[in-house]
């Protein structure tokens, strides 16, 4: 008889991913018993790989396991690839370091409750928002299959951030990148995409399915890597091993059990991965979901209505409501933050705050509330915003 003994998970080739559907079904199992089967996943290595990658386990039982083991033996409260002294030997591991990003308690009304727990994603290294780890991941899971070789260049849709940190990653890698930026994307954003050495091309509208599917046709046409954020699973894995994990564990660190959780959605890779990991995480006595969108009309950076189509979000098992809010809500809610907090989230952020405060009002949010939010940029990033706020 053989024995049960771990291995690094990073020794293990990836193989491809099974479908979403049946890793979402084994994850939501593990979280709520908080416990991984080796019995389950007998004869099935690449179930059993692609299961913990997604946990963000570090370690991978092999040999004969029989007995159920408890997911901190196997590393997913432990922040295993980050350097605490924050050194980063090669511009490409910039993205690993210095995490985690900030959890802060903020408030929206001066040191009252309910409390707003809130992660910082501006403090990411490339695009100064929560799209780098999307962005590394579905790079780094394209040179594991020694995909990006074979193109001649990459290209992407992108309301901003993830064409920002792709480009950086392009630069570092030496690829060419082309990126198709919405018609309202701010200047300062093309220019930066620029400086990295992206190709911009501006396009009339928004965001569309019609225009994810011309850019997947030119990308077939011209040989080109078409990451796909909108489609690509290594969205969901990275903020599901990455983002909600670490939210999972600073929330525990800090001993605050969240009650409701007010998310945007762009492509829905962020709130689909934060809802479900702390819905099944906390299934005695799970959090509300709250998914905040624009009205109707109305432009945000970054998130986008519903219909407009999200693959992920009807996927996790998770009932959500939505709340819909103005773009001059929404920079009500950076002056918010930045009164009463000192912090100054993008536009994004600020619906986030906005929406907060309208569930706030109508009573849905109450005083003994721990609200979780993720803040995925920086006001700074968007001048003209803040001169309509100010002048
Ligand atoms: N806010 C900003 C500024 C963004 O750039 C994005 C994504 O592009 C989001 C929110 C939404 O994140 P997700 O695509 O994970 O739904």
């Amino acid at each position: 008889m053989g024995e049960c003994s771990f291995k690094k998970l990073d020794m293990i080739r990836a193989h491809n991913m099974p479908s979403i559907e049946t890793l979402l079904e084994e994850l939501a199992f593990i979280l709520r018993e908080k416990k991984y089967d080796p019995l389950r996943y007998r004869g099935d290595d690449n179930l059993a790989y692609w299961v913990l990658r997604f946990l963000g386990a570090d370690l991978i039982p092999v040999g004969d396991c029989d007995e159920k083991i408890p997911i901190d033996k196997l590393g997913f409260y432990r922040l295993a690839d980050y350097d605490e002294y924050n050194v980063a030997h090669e511009p490409f591991m910039l993205v690993m370091v210095g995490k985690p990003t900030p959890l802060v308690k903020l408030y929206i009304e001066k040191r009252k409750p309910p409390f707003i727990w809130a992660k910082l994603e501006w403090y990411n290294p490339y695009s100064l928002s929560v799209k780098d780890r999307i962005a590394w991941q579905m790079i780094e899971l394209s040179l594991d299959k020694c995909e990006l070789s074979r193109y001649d260049g990459m290209i992407e849709v992108s309301s901003s951030n993830t064409g920002i940190a792709l480009a950086a990653l392009a630069a570092i890698l030496g690829v060419d990148f082309k990126v198709l930026l919405p018609a309202f994307a701010p200047l300062e954003n093309e220019r930066i995409l620029r400086l990295l050495g992206a190709e911009v091309e501006r396009t009339s509208a928004g965001i569309t399915t019609e225009l994810i599917d011309k850019v997947r046709s030119e990308a077939m046409d011209k040989n080109l890597y078409h990451p796909d954020q909108f489609n690509n699973d290594a969205n969901l894995l990275a903020h599901m091993r990455y983002t909600a994990r670490e939210l999972l564990i600073q929330l525990e660190h800090a001993r605050v059990k969240p009650s409701k959780l007010v998310l945007l959605s762009g492509t829905s890779g962020t709130a689909s991965a934060v809802s479900f990991l702390l819905t099944n995480y906390y299934h005695h006595d799970p959090p509300e979901t709250f998914i905040v969108t624009p009205a109707p009309n109305e432009k945000i950076e970054g998130i986008r209505r519903l219909e407009t189509g999200v693959k992920w979000l009807d996927k996790i098992g998770v009932e959500y409501k939505v709340v819909e809010v103005k773009r001059s809500e929404a920079l009500e809610g950076i002056r918010l933050a930045a009164k009463i907090n000192g912090i100054i989230p993008g536009v994004s952020g600020g619906a986030a705050i906005s929406a907060i405060r309208k569930l706030y009002d109508n009573g849905v949010i109450q005083k003994k509330d721990n609200v979780v939010t993720i803040i995925p940029d920086t006001g700074f990033k968007y001048p003209h915003a803040i001169e309509k706020l100010v002048g």
